[in-house]
């Protein structure tokens, strides 16, 4: 009763086209759902997540929902995750792949979902951290245990500031930092992220999380531009 009242007002619309969703669907229009590119890449060894780290990093595991691409829906969800305050889109994508990673062996030795984090001025600047739900979705669906407190950014790369000096100093500035290192020793670690693009931004986590003893990385994102 309560929920149809608010419905009533504040009408739920597709994340993507803004269209009225009906009541059997949710978040997402059925027809925008049936036109996002899947990779389905969770399903095939040596996937273009995967060959991203060759030669880089040891990955056991990687994966990416969705290809994104400009001017898609892609693009559209993921800019209303980050920049209009949906969060929800991030439980919308996250059940998702939980639910097919669930059904991987392989996934689902994996202990703990770390999300890439925000520095926490950004943090307090957007309230959220866009892959939050994401990640907290993942670790349900694969009973594993979802940890933000381990990885911490300790660079703000937003500020004008901060990004002259990366530019200059990029081979030895470290933008992310290990605390609680204890949480994740002797574990299977999945980190998500939104867009994985070049993968510098995962390989800076990597390396942070193998200072850790005996840690084993894997790589869910929502999507990966090619
Ligand atoms: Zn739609």
């Amino acid at each position: 009763m309560f929920q149809s009242i608010i419905d009533l007002f504040f009408p739920k619309v597709c994340y993507a086209c803004y269209v009225h969703l009906q009541d059997y669907e949710q978040y997402v229009c059925t027809s925008c759902r049936h036109s996002l590119p899947v990779t389905n890449y969770h399903f095939n060894a040596n996937n273009a997540v995967e060959k991203v780290f060759y030669g880089r990093e040891k990955v056991e595991q990687a994966t990416a929902l969705l290809r994104f691409e400009k001017k898609s829906i892609v693009q559209q969800l993921i800019h209303n995750l980050k920049y209009r305050g949906y969060e929800e889109i991030g439980v919308f994508l996250g059940q998702w792949l939980g639910n097919e990673l669930k059904e991987i062996a392989a996934y689902n030795e994996i202990d703990i979902v770390i999300p890439v984090p925000l520095h926490k001025k950004k943090l307090k600047k957007r309230g959220y951290n866009q892959v939050a739900k994401f990640g907290q979705e993942i670790a349900k669906a694969l009973q594993a245990d979802y940890n933000d407190a381990s990885l911490i950014k300790i660079t703000n790369t937003t500020s004008q500031v901060t990004k002259k000096r990366f530019a200059r100093w990029q081979t030895n500035y470290e933008l992310f930092a290990l605390q609680n290192a204890s949480l994740i020793e002797n574990k299977h670690v999945l980190i998500v992220d939104d867009i994985i693009t070049t993968g510098a931004t995962l390989e800076s986590c990597i390396q942070i999380l193998n200072k850790a003893k005996n840690v084993k990385i894997s790589i869910a994102t929502m999507a990966i531009v090619q």
